[in-house]
């Protein structure tokens, strides 16, 4: 496996909890690297952009209101294997089916399945969703990758 780039988001539920330095913890003790952040909040519109594959699934107005209801921390993480590896550490979309020891089972517990969308990360799920994702949020001269 090769060095890779992977976006992170901290969904507002994250934030809120304070929870932001112990996925960060969990990150870095895994070996990927934080190679840029910022927290800002999303308008709508640029929600509705950001997750306009999942346009026409039922959940997505939902989604929508949920990702632009509070500031997220986003971030690019850097490492062996990164886009598989951070799905590893998020656990399963639904934090009910999440394994123990992921975030989402550890930090979304009683989350029921209307409130999916409250599963508190984000991540690219492929080197193609990743690049366009990466680059939605930060600029080139914005990402630090070490020993680059
Ligand atoms: N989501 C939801 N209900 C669902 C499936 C997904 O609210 O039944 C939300 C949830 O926040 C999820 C996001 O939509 O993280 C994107 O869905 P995806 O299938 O891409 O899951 P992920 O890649 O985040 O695990
Ligand atoms: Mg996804």
């Amino acid at each position: 496996m090769s060095t890779e780039s992977t976006l992170s988001i901290i969904k507002p539920d994250g934030v809120e909890k304070r929870i932001i330095g112990e996925i960060y913890s969990r990150f870095e003790r895994a070996g990927l690297a934080i190679a840029a952040a910022k927290m800002m909040r999303l308008t709508p519109d640029q929600a509705r952009s950001f997750y306009a594959v999942h346009k026409d699934r039922s959940f997505f107005d939902r989604l929508i209101n949920f990702i632009a209801s509070g500031p997220i921390m986003v971030q690019v993480l850097t490492g062996n294997d990164a886009i598989h590896k951070n799905r590893d550490l998020m656990g399963a979309t639904n934090p009910k089916e999440a394994a123990p020891g992921t975030i989402r089972c550890d930090f979304a517990r009683g989350i029921d399945d209307e409130e999916t969308h409250r599963n508190i990360v984000h991540g690219s799920d492929s080197r193609e969703s990743a690049e366009a994702e990466i680059g939605f949020f930060f600029k080139p001269e914005e990402i630090f990758v070490q020993g680059r």
